[in-house]
């Protein structure tokens, strides 16, 4: 039950832990690597979607791509297909905090707010975890943070000697969900059985999401009961990914989210070349495939879901 790619891919060096501040007024905080990917530049614009949907997960303060987007370049694409807002989610103090701020800026934008578990082994070894989870906690009290994640467990990037570390950031980062009443992401790599484990004897907040699901059928009848949600990323349209297909065919239609987790996990049939939020027509009608459901009831179904789990994206 491997996750079929990495969601968090690796970054270039310095950006995340030796607080080098963001550029002033800078679109990005940091780039991704481009290792040896072939074809870097962004796929064409899918046809718009007829019943607009939400992106409740990715990171747009990674710069990606040949030709890199500007955050309002990437959400008037996602606004042209009928992707209204995306949830905009942080993985350390650095870019939790732009993602608070880049939702407090644009109306089609909420966020997230967290240490990722692959980040808070290197915070606990400096001495700063408990610093790091105030400020997460301070952002959290922030009318457009809806979320908190990406936390959880990472069993495979992670090596055991950081496990400690990441149970403690994963329970605080619980309690910091509940105290505020909003949304838990959980990112849950070949860690299915601890993350469980773990929001069965904490308490699990009342929305709780698993991030770029990577369960199975089996794992997904256990979240059912427990009504946590499921949300699926283009991964899902890889071929090698059957079991998720298998969790989509049993998850119950209420629970069911979409995200793309740009810039990684691009849908098929441009699997490879940088993702966005415009292309979560693709992964939309993919999932509607699987499901033998007509697109525009399935994207109503989770758009309704979206906003229960997170709020409505326009001010009052
Ligand atoms: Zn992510």
């Amino acid at each position: 039950m491997t996750n079929p790619a990495a969601p968090l891919g690796p970054l270039e060096p310095g950006s995340s832990l030796d607080g080098t501040p963001p550029v002033p007024g800078g679109e990005y905080i940091r780039e991704r690597f481009k290792g040896d990917r072939g074809d870097l530049r962004y796929p064409p614009l899918p046809e718009p979607l007829a019943v607009p949907v939400y992106d409740n997960h990715t990171h747009l303060e990674i710069a990606d791509g040949e030709q890199p987007l500007t955050l309002a370049e990437q959400l008037d694409r996602a606004e042209a297909v009928g992707v209204r807002g995306v949830i905009q989610v942080g993985g350390d103090v650095e870019s939790s905090r732009w993602s608070a701020d880049a939702a407090e800026r644009d109306d089609r934008v909420l966020a997230a707010v967290a240490i990722h578990p692959n980040e808070a082994p290197g915070y606990e070894a400096a001495g700063t975890l408990d610093a790091a989870l105030a400020i997460i906690d301070d952002l959290a009290a922030r009318p457009r943070v809806r979320a908190i994640g990406e936390t959880g467990l990472d069993f495979f990037r992670t090596q055991e000697d950081g496990w400690p570390a990441q149970c403690r950031s994963f329970e605080a980062h619980i309690e910091i969900a509940k105290r505020h009443g909003v949304a838990l992401q959980i990112h849950d790599r070949d860690a299915h059985d601890a993350v469980l484990e773990t929001l069965e004897r904490v308490g699990a907040p009342e929305t709780t999401v698993f991030h770029c699901f990577s369960g199975d059928a089996e794992m997904a009848r256990v979240c059912a009961p427990r009504g946590y949600y499921l949300s699926f990323a283009g991964n899902v349209t890889f071929k090698n990914a059957q079991q998720l297909r298998d969790a989509l065919l049993v998850a119950p239609r209420d629970r069911i989210l979409i995200e793309t987790d740009a810039p990684f996990l691009t849908p098929e049939p441009t699997r490879g070349r940088p993702n966005a939020p415009y292309l979560i027509p693709n992964t939309l009608r993919f999932m509607a495939g699987v499901l033998g459901e007509d697109a525009n009831v399935l994207a109503a179904d989770i758009a309704a879901n979206t906003v229960r789990a997170y709020g409505e994206w326009a001010r009052a």
